[in-house]
């Protein structure tokens, strides 16, 4: 019965009384249905071994659930051994004696799952070894993402896949829409939808709405797909049908080929007003007013038409090749044409039309305003002159036929070298022409004026007054000099001076210009010798370098000599004091050694000892000591502390601490679920600090990731790998850009993959990804997605969701590292005081990112403002005198012990003791003389 009395079927067996039970029950053929992953729910209950009287020791309270993998439904016999075993189960609920007085069952449920099925289908089979057992229900199920539709595109019904993989699904524009971009996302494990990648958008005459597309209504339209929504007609246009892709023009209004649909439909402009003409002998300039109705369009230009009539009777006819119009005839900008190269006493008549973009489209005749004209004569040639040292004496004869009284006549002269010309007017033909300069050739041209207009100008005629004699041009040469004096560091004004002065300068006044100008590239020279590296060498003590004031890393290229670099920055190490225990890994450039090093008159401790694989050519020799010069120029407790190196024998080696727990990644997918909340935060705090402390150095890590951080015995997480050719060579997450460069795409900012922009803001990014890899126990960003992918979705908006029980304020703090504007992003100081203000109030870590509700009811809820609270909290109020003899008194003091407090610290079984405080604090313990695992 259950608890409402109803009767349950039940399979059940109790044979608890006889030992060596090997008892099966197994399932029909379970089609698999395209699951790859599929789980069972399973309902039973189980009796409680001392519960029953008299049961003898090989009562069992568990019993074996397998599965076997077929393509045929019918078989009627497996083997034992063809099964696969997927847990042994065993409840959380037994039932006693009285409980089966009270005729009420404990029913446990427990789900199991089994992975990666590609059969047909399976069989289940439950196996009972002497356990008193009754199985009440078996429910088998997968797990599908739900038919969406995101972006205009729907997405299918989709089985999830095996293990934790993604599945990739294609999704299909809906009704009246089209591709943008290829809709994909991605189904995730359990039934969620990921990553939507690209879109559909709604076709021309059609608007998003929701989750499709619906008409435009009448009076609107939409001309593009990439429009977002109809809009109305626009002036002058309409559409009295849904779907309108445009709107049609009113009449008498047109729209041109390249004109917008957004746009107004237009007409033709009126005709161009008020024209002008001025004569000029052969050429005349118009001149008119625009339209007054431009047509509402911007692209007004005007036509001009010529006709010419001679006058001696016969026709008029088109003006022909011969005239020439500047700037052109025909799509005039401006409001004004110049015409010339008219026939002389001739009548021309220029009709001047305007038109715009819908002039050719309109039916009816382009209006015209017109000009009529007649040109004048050409005027004359000088005759006579005179000459005398400053003036000259001109005569000239008028126009055989004048185009009208002549009004006037002008005189154009000016001076031959510098063509300044001067215009003098006379009624007569003779001038005197005075003022001029001796021995100086002048040019002369007359024209005449009539009531039509100017003549054209005759010949012209050079004539040179009597006098001779010139002055040096001396001028020039004293300005030049002055200015030379004034700007003495010029060597081109030397050139320049001297190239220009005459002769007539002294020798001696030039040799000490010359001097002047050597004293000035004395003084360059001396400004060269001031920037001598030499000038900027650093103190020295004991092969480490002590950067006084200012802590700037050094990068090791900026070395002429790397060895010096390596001999600056790294101690070098008696062989004889390592010894090499067993391989750890496997760098770059050769294994990796855990070993131990004793130094005279110091304890011996573990380390790591790289070394370089023999056969290496002199470059691998300096990247691979690169690391050492760069590692040795930090002293920091987040950054992995360089011991030493091994130069003058082979093989040449690297000693660093020996990190127990290896790397990050490795580290935390080992030991998945396994930390606290306060324990994570308190590595990622550890690693923010270490960056601070680089970015503080101006040095940039460029491959800041979960694999590049090491872990030692006690939880501490240290930076390291900074050789110089890592990024390049060493990283197996390092792919080639379009660019060029190597770079880990899922770990770096957007800008150092679009334009290599490395910066301290792009290692806060690379930091983001970190905290996500340590919240999640080493998951791989992004998952199984392309890079290519990983890029388009980071530049389309989309960042890495919160990982499993994530705070939503860690979770913030990822996003903010992500921000797209490098400037945006929080600084590594401010991360750090964010995570200690975090670790200081773990009350602020309740709220889950996905989940609204902290929902552990078991931990306690605390907010602690003193030290002495806080180790109440945790449990641990017994120490209070052991913190506070050593002076933490106040929670800032405490939040720092793990980076005073470098000391030896005994290997402890880290496991354990997460579970009793936060590892922030554990390096301590020791110098505390806490030691609450063996107490
Ligand atoms: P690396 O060439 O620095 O990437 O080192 C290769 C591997 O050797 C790392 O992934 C670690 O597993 C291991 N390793 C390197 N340095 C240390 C160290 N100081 N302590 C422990 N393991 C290390």
């Amino acid at each position: 019965m259950d608890e409402r009395n109803t009767p349950m079927r039940s399979y059940q067996v109790c044979n608890v009384m006889e030992a060596n039970q090997n008892n099966w029950l197994r399932t029909r053929h379970i089609p698999r249905d395209g699951a790859q992953r599929v789980y069972i729910e399973i309902k039973f209950t189980l009796r409680d071994c001392n519960s029953l009287p008299g049961v003898p020791g090989t009562c069992k309270e568990t019993f074996n659930m397998y599965y076997y993998e077929s393509n045929n439904p019918n078989l009627w016999f497996i083997k034992e051994s063809q099964y696969v075993k997927i847990d042994t189960i065993a409840a959380d609920e037994s039932f006693t004696q009285t409980d089966v007085g009270d005729r009420v069952m404990k029913l446990n449920t427990e789900v199991r799952d089994i992975s990666n099925l590609s059969k047909k289908g399976f069989y289940l089979a439950f196996q009972d070894v002497g356990a008193c057992i009754a199985l009440v229900s078996l429910r088998v199920f997968y797990k599908k993402c739900p038919t969406a539709v995101l972006n205009l595109a729907q997405f299918p019904d989709t089985v999830t896949g095996g293990d934790s993989a993604l599945v990739e699904v294609r999704g299909s524009c809906v009704n009246d829409s089209e591709e943008f971009e290829a809709p994909r996302m991605y189904c995730s494990a359990d039934g969620g939808w990921l990553v939507p990648i690209g879109r559909c958008v709604c076709k021309p005459g059609f608007e998003e709405s929701k989750d499709y597309c619906q008409p435009c209504r009448p009076g609107t339209y939409k001309a593009s797909s990439m429009d977002g929504y109809c809009s109305k007609c626009p002036p002058h246009s309409y559409s009295h049908q849904e779907k309108a892709s445009e709107c049609e023009c009113e009449k008498g209004f047109y729209r041109a080929d390249m004109d917008p649909r957004s746009m107004a439909c237009t007409r033709p402009p009126s005709v161009p007003e008020n024209p002008i003409s001025t004569l000029n002998d052969t050429s005349v300039t118009l001149e008119w007013s625009p339209p007054r109705d431009s047509g509402g369009r911007g692209d007004v230009t005007y036509n001009i038409h010529c006709r010419k009539c001679p006058g001696d009777g016969r026709k008029c006819s088109p003006c022909g090749s011969g005239v020439h119009f500047l700037p052109r005839q025909f799509g005039l900008s401006m409001a004004k044409v110049l015409v010339s190269d008219l026939l002389s006493n001739t009548n021309y008549t220029f009709s001047i039309e305007a038109v715009n973009g819908v002039s050719d489209l309109s039916p009816t005749l382009k209006q015209q305003v017109t000009v009529n004209i007649t040109t004048g004569q050409t005027v004359s040639v000088i005759l006579k002159e005179r000459k005398s040292k400053d003036s000259i004496t001109l005569a000239w004869q008028g126009p055989d036929r004048p185009n009208g009284a002549i009004v006037e006549y002008e005189v154009i002269y000016y001076e031959k070298r510098d063509q300044n010309y001067t215009v003098l007017k006379t009624k007569s033909n003779v001038m005197t022409v005075e003022g001029l300069k001796p021995g100086t050739t002048y040019v002369f041209r007359v024209r005449a004026r009539t009531d039509g207009g100017y003549g054209s100008y005759g010949g012209e005629i050079e004539l040179e007054t009597s006098h001779e004699g010139e002055l040096p041009p001396a001028c020039t040469c004293l300005c030049l000099f002055f200015i030379f004096i004034y700007h003495r560091p010029c060597v081109l004004a030397l050139s320049c001076f001297i190239a220009s002065c005459s002769e007539g300068i002294s020798k001696i006044f030039m040799l000490s210009l010359m001097v002047s100008t050597f004293t000035c590239c004395r003084h360059c020279g001396y400004i060269k010798a001031k920037q001598d590296p030499d000038e900027e060498k650093m103190q020295f003590q004991h092969g480490r370098v002590k950067l006084p004031g200012s802590r700037t890393y050094i990068h090791p290229h900026t070395y002429e000599d790397p060895n010096q670099a390596v001999r600056d920055f790294a101690k070098e190490i008696d062989a004889s004091s390592i010894r090499i225990e067993r391989v750890i890994g496997a760098g770059e450039f050769g294994e990796v050694c855990s070993g131990r090093l004793k130094l005279p008159s110091k304890r011996e401790i573990y380390v790591a000892i790289k070394s370089l694989k023999a056969g290496y050519s002199e470059k691998q020799r300096r990247d691979f000591l690169s690391e050492a010069s760069i590692m040795g120029q930090f002293d920091h407790p987040n950054i992995i502390r360089l011991e030493g190196v091994v130069t003058r024998c082979k093989p040449v080696m690297i000693i660093t601490e020996y990190m127990e727990n290896g790397s990050l990644d490795t580290f935390l997918k080992k030991h998945d679920g396994q930390f606290t909340i306060i324990q994570l935060v308190g590595m990622m705090r550890g690693i923010a600090s270490g960056m601070k402390y680089l970015s503080d150095m101006n040095y940039v890590h460029r491959d800041l990731a979960a694999r590049n951080i090491l872990v030692n015995s006690n939880l501490v997480c240290k930076v390291s790998d900074f050789g110089l050719s890592r990024v390049l060579e060493d990283d197996p997450e390092a792919a080639y850009t379009t660019r060029g460069g190597k770079i880990p795409i899922r770990w770096t900012a957007p800008e150092a993959i679009a334009y290599r922009k490395f910066t301290s803001a792009s290692d806060v990014w690379s930091y983001g990804i970190v905290m996500w890899e340590v919240m999640s126990y080493g998951e791989r960003p992004y998952w199984e997605m392309s890079n290519q992918d990983v890029i388009k979705a980071i530049d389309e908006g989309y960042r890495l969701p919160a990982p499993m029980d994530c705070p939503v304020v860690l979770h913030q703090l990822m996003l903010d590292c992500w921000e797209k504007s490098r400037s945006e992003r929080p600084k590594f100081g401010q991360i750090v005081n964010t995570l200690d203000k975090l670790i200081r109030n773990p009350n602020s870590l309740k709220e889950l990112a996905n989940s609204s509700i902290w929902e552990d009811p078991t931990t306690p809820e605390f907010s602690v403002s003193s030290v002495d609270e806080w180790l109440d909290a945790i449990k641990m109020g017994q120490y209070k005198d052991n913190f506070s003899s050593s002076g933490y008194v106040t929670l800032d003091s405490v939040l720092y012990i793990s980076l005073r407090c470098r000391t030896n610290v005994m290997p402890f079984n880290y496991l354990l003791v997460s579970l009793i405080i936060p590892f922030l604090f554990l390096e301590c313990l020791v110098t505390l003389r806490i030691s609450p695992f063996w107490d």
